[in-house]
């Protein structure tokens, strides 16, 4: 049985997938010592099971001593296909939510470092909460902030208009290379100011009306 969000307006989308992009936002690449770089962007995915709902008790996990905040802007599809056009793909999207793409980045870097996929830093149970979704209807503004607290204290926060590739852009590049399905979620990259995450820590992310607490358990 797939997982589910449920949806402001009622009921519960079936989360299909959970693809996600990572270096989207120059200002976060720059911050991981990395240069902004043209060309495909870099695509990940977390299994439907990685997924965590609003209020969720993230477990501090194991084999990891900097466990990471990633907030991100979360769009779900409510049809899919191949090769999109960037129209096609935007007009696919029916709600948005806001995530945290919880990241072991110690271990991330030894990955990178030996050329290794991605998967254990990124990929593990637990590791994407997202919010109620909201409906879609016209799309969010660029100016729409994207924000995330912890106890309190603004950790991140950009707007959407900074992302190096829009939403319908990412779907149009990524339905190249896979066909999209109704129930497919994309996380569309952090920005600035990741950073480690403590049991105990309460989280309040924010994105447009989307709107996600959780806490880190105080026990692993
Ligand atoms: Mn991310």
């Amino acid at each position: 049985m797939s997982p589910t969000l449920p949806l402001r307006t009622g009921g519960n989308f079936p989360v299909r997938r959970i693809y996600c992009v990572g270096q989207n936002y120059a200002e976060h690449v720059r911050e991981m010592g990395g240069a902004p770089a043209a060309g495909l962007p870099c695509f990940f995915m977390k299994p439907p099971d990685a997924l965590l709902g609003p209020g969720a008790r993230i477990a501090y996990p194991p084999e990891t001593r900097d466990f990471h905040h990633e907030v991100e802007f979360v769009v779900a599809l409510g049809r899919g296909g191949h090769r999109l056009t960037a129209a096609e793909a935007q007009a696919a999207v029916v709600a948005y939510g806001v995530g945290l793409d919880l990241t072991r980045r110690d271990l991330q870097a030894e990955l990178k470092r030996r050329g290794h996929p991605w998967e254990l830093a990124k990929s593990f149970s637990g590791s994407a909460v997202i919010s109620e979704l909201v409906p879609w209807n016209e799309g969010l503004a660029p100016t729409t902030t994207l924000r995330l607290e912890v106890n309190g204290r603004v950790r991140q926060e950009t707007t959407l208009g900074m992302m190096t590739h829009g939403v319908g852009e990412l779907l149009e590049i990524l339905s190249r290379y896979d066909t999209l399905a109704a129930g497919d979620l994309l996380f569309t990259g952090t920005p600035a100011g990741v950073g480690p995450l403590v049991p105990g820590d309460r989280l309040l992310a924010t994105c447009g009306e989307a709107r996600l607490e959780a806490h880190v358990a105080d026990t692993g």
